[in-house]
């Protein structure tokens, strides 16, 4: 068989390349492993309508999906925000379920020539002259074919881009645990509502359905997990302010979803690109991946579709676009992450407040900032004997800002709070006292 595109990957990013593809008259063949993600509730962000009038799917998600109609937030704050879909830009958000979503997104590729195969994973890739060689397996055996270029839409495997050398990149270790909880009375108030609490090692998203029971996600790191999955869902649910008032407990099955901030080193060569989350799976606080995954998979197939005509220089300009979106991505989390600042000391906050992975290594900066430190703690007071002791095990060993900052704790007890530790750490990044690790 051959074909001019070649998609790894049938979720939201890899349908919409192929149908954007196939619409234009390009022979695509989409292959997909059938892995499901289960039926858990998502928030899908109105804006990703414009995205499917793109690729002629129009009005499906008010078919399959009910308005998200408000929003209770307790981010930053004991209280609770109520944000409101009529004051969203792109009118009301939508909650839907993965597979009936899938099944919508889908129909695109139905009446196109494009070619759709389930139930077949990715075996390999090879270049063969200026073009590819690519292996799957099916039930029934192995398949290959021949293709001018090849799209990998495959979520964070990124199945394709590793099998030609690119690497993923971690920002971070976190995870979703995610259970089924039982509606209380109160909870009928959550239907159609998106409710956000954070906690001193996470935060949690419940969605509320119109069935009695709530998907609930806790998302933490995965070295908080010292409890295990299950015992530290139930901690963390009994901890919550909220929570209780919404829903029960009643003996859920929590499963684990990877859900770290990554991206690919390189996210393009010359005849592929990796597009959604293959190529930069965002963190989930944004509530947009989906919509970010149709969106990319479009620009995605507008790089193939450019390079098919002669541009050379669009799987580069691919690279950059992604470059961009993860500064964009970055700068957004620091900011929604920084507005809590309740734990500012708890390895999970901490670890994303802006100090995360300074240290202090070269010795003659150690002292620089010790004696930095010791002129900001004149003024607040502290007693001078506490000054040098701090200043001794600062200057005496390289330690990363949290070590620091958990030094300075013991050392000063609760004469300095939490917020101005780390915000004196800050100082010292800024100063350049600290260098980036
Ligand atoms: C905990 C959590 C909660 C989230 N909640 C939301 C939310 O509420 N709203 C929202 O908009 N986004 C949410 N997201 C993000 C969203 O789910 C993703 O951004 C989106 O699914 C990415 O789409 P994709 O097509 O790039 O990848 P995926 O949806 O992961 O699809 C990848 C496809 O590739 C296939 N595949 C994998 N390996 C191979 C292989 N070797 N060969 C062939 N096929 C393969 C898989 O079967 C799968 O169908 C959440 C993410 C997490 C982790």
């Amino acid at each position: 068989m051959t074909v001019q595109v070649a998609i790894f990957g049938g979720g939201p990013a890899g349908i919409a390349a192929a149908a954007w593809l196939s619409q234009r008259g390009v022979r695509v063949l989409c292959i997909d492993s059938g892995v499901r993600r289960g039926a858990r509730r998502e928030v899908w962000t109105a804006a990703v309508g414009d995205r499917l009038q793109a690729l002629a799917l129009e009005g499906p998600l008010s078919e399959h999906a009910y308005a998200c109609r408000v929003t209770l937030s307790s981010w930053g704050t004991d209280t609770q925000d109520e944000r409101y879909g009529l004051f969203n830009a792109h009118g009301d958000e939508w909650i839907v379920t993965r597979p009936e979503i899938s099944s919508v997104l889908r129909r695109a590729l139905t009446d196109s020539p494009a070619e759709f195969r389930e139930g077949a994973r990715l075996r390999h890739i090879r270049c063969v002259g200026r073009r590819w060689r690519i292996d799957w397996d099916e039930p029934v055996g192995r398949r290959s074919c021949i293709a001018d270029a090849w799209i990998d839409a495959t979520g964070v495997q990124s199945a394709g881009a590793r099998r030609v050398g690119a690497r993923r990149l971690h920002f971070d270790r976190q995870l979703g645990l995610s259970g089924r909880v039982m509606r209380t009375k109160e909870g009928e108030r959550m239907l159609g509502a998106l409710m956000l609490e954070t906690g001193s090692t996470g935060w949690w998203y419940m969605i509320g359905g119109d069935a009695p029971m709530l998907d609930a996600v806790w998302m933490t790191d995965m070295d908080l997990l010292v409890e295990g999955p299950q015992r530290t869902f139930h901690t963390a649910f009994s901890s919550s302010n909220r929570l209780g008032h919404w829903a029960q407990i009643s003996a859920p099955n929590v499963s684990s979803i990877a859900a770290s901030l990554s991206c690919l080193d390189y996210t393009a060569g010359d005849g592929w690109c990796a597009v959604g989350d293959a190529a930069l799976q965002r963190d989930p606080l944004c509530g947009a991946g989906a919509y970010h995954a149709v969106n990319d998979g479009i620009s995605g197939a507008e790089t193939v579709l450019q390079a098919l005509r002669g541009d050379a220089s669009a799987w580069a300009r691919h690279q950059t676009r992604y470059r961009e979106r993860l500064e964009d991505h970055l700068r957004e989390r620091w900011i929604v992450y920084g507005s809590e600042c309740r734990w500012p000391m708890e390895r999970y906050w901490f670890r994303r407040s802006r100090v995360r992975k300074s240290g202090l290594v070269d010795p003659e900066r150690r002292w620089n900032a010790t004696s930095m430190l010791a002129h900001d703690w004149e003024r607040s007071g502290l007693p001078l004997e506490s000054m040098r002791a701090i200043r001794k095990v600062l200057s005496s060993a390289p330690m990363s800002s949290l070590e620091m900052a958990r030094c300075i704790r013991e050392t000063v007890g609760q004469a300095l709070s939490d917020a101005w530790i780390v915000a004196s750490i800050g100082r010292l990044e800024v100063s350049g006292c600290i260098s980036s690790a």
